[in-house]
């Protein structure tokens, strides 16, 4: 077999390959086989994957299991579940040099979003979950320069949130100078006929404490009246 045989045939077979490029899967990076074929980069993941072994050939290329040959419910759940692993290694490879490497270049094309707030003109944000444990809540993204999160285009919206995981974008940002934002944030004012929200309100409070305080002095100055009336008549 000719080396160019090969190739195709390794891309043909190639799961890691076809759920990348597949569409609504653009927040994944390809995880290099290096790292998927190290045990100790896959230590705990086992007990949270129902078929650990037919999912993992799957992700490690190294045999197609026949899903022709399964009942349809059961090659169903080895799809599920080697989409699940899959997303559980790519919370921890994320995290390596090359895993960051990946990711950077993604969020330098834009790939995963831009922060929908109007003051941080078009910045690319970086997918983050809210939670480290699968199956709580899904992914979301991260603005790096007005610091907050917003829900991602509709098609990602199924995607979880731990396969990304809580620490991802700001280990990037703070390992990698070069992308953070430079500009500081800029927050937006309201106002009502030009005057700031906050120093109307501030000077309504002051009003209605003067109001009260005027209130009180009068009640006190009654009370001082009828205790006056109650010596002079004893
Ligand atoms: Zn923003």
């Amino acid at each position: 077999m000719s080396s160019t045989d090969s190739d195709s045939d390794q891309r043909e077979f190639d799961w890691v390959e076809r759920f990348c490029n597949k569409r609504g899967n653009e927040f994944f990076c390809l995880i290099d086989e290096e790292y998927v074929n190290s045990n100790f980069n896959l230590t705990g993941l086992r007990q949270n994957v129902r078929h650990y072994k037919p999912a993992l050939k799957f992700i490690r290329n190294t045999e197609e299991p026949n899903l022709e040959l399964m009942s349809e419910e059961k090659a169903l759940e080895i799809e599920e579940d080697t989409e699940h692993l899959y997303g559980l290694i790519h919370s921890r490879y994320i995290v390596t040099d090359e895993g960051m490497r990946r990711m950077a270049k993604k969020y330098r094309a834009g790939i995963f979003g831009k922060c929908p707030n109007v003051f941080c003109k078009k910045q690319p944000c970086l997918p983050i979950g809210l939670y480290d444990e699968p199956k709580k809540d899904t992914v979301k993204l991260y603005c790096p320069k007005c610091r907050d999160i917003y829900s991602p285009k509709l098609r990602y919206r199924k995607i979880d949130g731990a396969y990304f995981g809580t620490t991802f974008p700001h280990l990037l940002l703070n390992i990698r100078e070069t992308i953070r934002p430079s500009e500081p944030p800029q927050e937006y004012t309201p106002t009502i006929f030009g005057f700031q929200i906050d120093k109307i309100d501030l000077e309504n409070e002051n009003n209605e404490k003067i109001e009260k305080d005027e209130d009180l002095n009068q009640n006190k100055n009654e009370e001082f009246k009828k205790e006056q009336k109650k010596e002079n008549i004893k």
